[in-house]
Formats: structure tokens, sequence, C-alpha cells
């Protein structure tokens, strides 16, 4: 068995059902994570992600996009233009989340994205592309895990990702993804423990202790749609953020 076998896939429609209850989890959870930033940040934060989702929505009108390298373009492209350190940052993370689409390569004079799938990466190659956004949100944000920011849920999610791929052959796709989730969700969670070292929340010190992270929070929200991109399911979870 390999990444190619039918339970290592993901789904033709997986770079639309991400993307699309992604934003339905950011939009629902707006509120919340911009209350956790006013609490132990600046507050700007639930403003920014509005401000994504409303490019998002814009880009998905005009450019109606079909396959997953268009829709992980739509994302990046409309994080990038929003401000604040998470912009940028969750810019350039699905920036490297949507080069997946080009990893596949379904075979010589295959246009990648001709059709809605094509361009799916496999489930290994999406676990890569999620590792490569970790190590660019850590070359310019310059934080470690345990300074209370998004990397804090990402580096466990990643870890979990891989290995449950490798502990077992037959472990599928869906399986593989909640265990990510699972440790996503967690380690968000535990942020609330730890003081922020990076970011405006680093100038309330102390202040942070006791509040989630809504960086850590949001990217949880990120591998909770990815998992619910690939089980069909299209509802990512963020009860837990209030
Ligand atoms: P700002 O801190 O500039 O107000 P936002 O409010 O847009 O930025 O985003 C806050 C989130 O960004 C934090 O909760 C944290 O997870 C993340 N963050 C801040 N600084 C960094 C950094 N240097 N590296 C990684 N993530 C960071
Ligand atoms: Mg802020």
């Amino acid at each position: 068995m390999n990444d190619q076998t039918p339970s290592r896939t993901l789904p033709a429609g997986f770079g639309r059902a991400f993307v699309l209850t992604l934003r339905e989890a950011f939009e629902g959870a707006a509120d919340d994570l911009g209350d956790l930033d006013r609490r132990a940040g600046d507050g700007d934060f639930g403003t920014n992600v509005r401000t994504a989702m409303k490019h998002l929505d814009a880009t998905l009108e005009t450019d109606l996009p079909s396959s997953y390298r268009e829709y992980l373009t739509a994302l990046y492209m409309a994080w990038l233009g929003v401000g604040g350190t998470s912009g940028p940052l969750f810019g350039m993370f699905f920036r490297d989340l949507a080069k997946a689409g080009e990893a596949r390569g379904d075979g010589p004079g295959e246009e990648p994205g001709s059709e809605a799938g094509a361009d799916v990466p496999t489930i290994a190659q999406f676990a890569d592309a999620l590792a490569a956004g970790q190590a660019t949100i850590q070359k310019y944000g310059e934080a470690e895990v345990g300074d209370k920011t998004m990397i804090d849920s990402l580096d466990p999610a990643v870890a979990a990702l891989r290995a449950a791929l490798e502990a077992d052959a037959e472990t599928t796709s869906v399986e593989a993804l909640f265990a990510a989730e699972d440790a996503a969700i967690q380690a968000a969670t535990a942020t609330a423990q730890t003081t922020a070292r990076r970011g405006r929340a680093s100038y309330v010190g102390d202040a942070s202790q006791g509040v989630i992270d809504p960086g850590a929070a949001a990217m949880a929200l990120v591998i909770s749609s990815a998992r619910a991109g690939a089980d069909g399911s299209g509802v990512a979870h963020f009860g837990w953020i209030a």
C-alpha cells in the first residue's frame, strides 16, 4: 500500500469542500476569535478574519475556482490582503498548501486543474505542504513551539498526521486527519496555560495567561476543515473556542 491507494487519496472535491468549510468556520468563530485577541492582544484578529473572508467571497464570485489549486489560491490571496501579523503569515501558509496542487502530476499531457479533482494532492503531499507552510511561518515569524502562536497547534497537528500515516499502512487519510484535528484542538486549548512571546499579545505579558491564543485556535479550524473536507461532512468544530 502506498499513498496513491484509494484510502490514501483525498476526494476529488477536496479543495472546494476544505475552503468552503473553513470559510463557514472562520465566519462562525470570528467574534470569539476577536474576543480572545481583545483579552490577550490588540483585538484586531476578528476583523482580520472577517476581512479575509470578504476578500475570499469576492474572489469566489468573480474567478469561479474549480480545482484544488484555484480554491487554495483564492484563500491565500484573501489573507495576503489583510493586515496584522496573521494576514501575511496565513497568506504565505495557504500559498504553500496551494502549491501541493502541482505536486501530484497525473501523467504526461494532463493539465493541472483541468477538471475538479485532477490536482488534488495525496494525503502525504498534503502533510508535506502543511509542514512546508509551518516552515514558512517560522522563517518569517520566528516563533518556536510554546510561544503562544498558530505554530502551537500546527506543529502537533503535522506530527500527528504524519505519525498516523506512518504507523499503519491501513490508516485512511480521513482517520489520519481526525488524529491531526484532535492534536490541533488539544494544543490550541492548551495555549491558555502559556504566555505570549510573539505578536501584539506579547505586549500584554502575563495577562495573556488563561486566554487561548486566537491564531492557534484559527489554525486548529484549518485542520478541522481539512478533515471535514476529506470526510464529506463539511462541518468543522469550533464550539470549543468560546
Ligand atoms: P497582531 O499580533 O499583529 O495583532 P493578529 O491579531 O492579526 O496579529 O494575529 C494574532 C495571531 O497571530 C496570534 O494569535 C498568533 O497566533 C499569531 N502570531 C502573531 N505573531 C506571530 C509570529 N511571529 N509567528 C507566528 N504567529 C504569530
Ligand atoms: Mg491582534
